[in-house]
């Protein structure tokens, strides 16, 4: 039987008048701003260099692109811009709204900036994304949030839209929190694989017969069983498509830098995060790492010897 939406329709109402501004359209912000007015919310949006997105509308400033926003979401390259955005941002934006950014920052700028913001009587979420420009063009990004939960609430609905999950993960800083230390995890499984590959090619054994047993024994993970770094073995992968990322190893190394930014300030050991870190810093400046995708350290492992 169809049921009155009712209470529903005029929560939808309410949500879909909600106005956004959207800072930063870059390769994941256009996408991601694009989505929100294709589902019917006015967008005005603002980056210096002068890019957009199909269905928003352009402001000539930040502060412009915010005065009138109930949500301003920041989707910019690291903490400093951050800092000198908010600046901007906070003065202009209307009581009561909230800062949202998506942004892949340190988690001191986060809580920083977060402060800030609830200084000025607005609420402050920290949302980094994974997921990458498939995801944010898709619909389909992953969102860890920090903040309170007055202003998660505020902004699931645009979570609904630009993702497919969102997880509310503690107070200000905890959504990068989460972001960096996810980001560890897999930096140092990757370099994991790609070594064990490496030496399973020089102990003869197939790559094929490598994955069907890593992938069910103890060695398995998200690296090995769904992003195998062997061309023709397990999922599609970009190691399928000559390492064209996917996930580049510059990000890659963006986000171990923060991890041990972090870890240095929280007095944290980290020993493998520090050393992939070495491992893709040596691989992105000094080696042919830059615009590969992460997974491509196993042709690099392939051609080294123990020195
Ligand atoms: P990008 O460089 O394509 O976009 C950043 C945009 O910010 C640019 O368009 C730039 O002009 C704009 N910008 C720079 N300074 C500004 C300022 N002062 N005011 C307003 N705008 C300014 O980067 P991206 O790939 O879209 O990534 C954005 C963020 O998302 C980063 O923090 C990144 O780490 C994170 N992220 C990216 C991916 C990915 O796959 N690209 C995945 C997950 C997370």
């Amino acid at each position: 039987m169809l049921q009155p939406l009712g209470a529903q329709a005029l929560k939808l109402k309410e949500e879909k008048q909600m106005k956004i501004g959207f800072i930063g359209l870059g390769n994941m912000g256009a996408p991601m701003a694009a989505n929100l007015a294709s589902a019917g919310f006015e967008v005005a949006g603002f980056d210096p260099a002068g890019t957009s997105a199909p269905g928003i509308g352009v402001a000539s400033t930040a502060a412009q692109a915010a005065s009138d926003a109930d949500v301003v979401i920041t989707m910019l390259p690291n903490g400093a811009i951050l800092r000198s955005v908010a600046d901007e941002l906070v003065p202009a934006m209307k009581s009561g709204a909230v800062l949202l950014d998506c942004s892949t920052v340190d988690v001191d700028s986060a809580r920083t900036v977060a402060k800030q913001a609830q200084d000025a009587g607005l609420m402050a979420v920290d949302a980094p994304v994974s997921g990458g420009i498939g995801g944010a063009s898709g619909g389909t990004l992953t969102f860890m949030a920090g903040g309170t939960e007055a202003g998660f609430l505020k902004v699931t609905p645009l979570f609904d839209i630009m993702g497919q999950k969102a997880v509310h993960c503690g107070e200000a800083g905890a959504g990068q929190a989460a972001k960096i230390c996810n980001n560890m995890i897999l930096g140092a499984t990757m370099i994991a694989t790609c070594e064990a590959f490496a030496l399973a090619d020089k102990l003869g054994l197939e790559r094929q017969k490598m994955f069907d047993v890593v992938s069910t024994s103890s060695g398995y993970s998200w690296s090995m069983n769904a992003y195998c770094p062997a061309p023709g073995v397990g999922p599609q992968s970009p190691s399928d498509n000559g390492y064209t990322p996917g996930f580049a190893a510059e990000l890659m190394l963006k986000d171990l830098g923060l991890s041990q930014q972090a870890a240095e300030a929280a007095d944290a050991d980290t020993p493998m995060g520090a050393l992939a870190l070495a491992l893709y810093k040596r691989f992105v400046e000094e080696e042919d790492g830059m615009g590969r995708d992460f997974s491509a350290m196993l042709p690099r492992f392939e051609g080294r010897g123990r020195d």
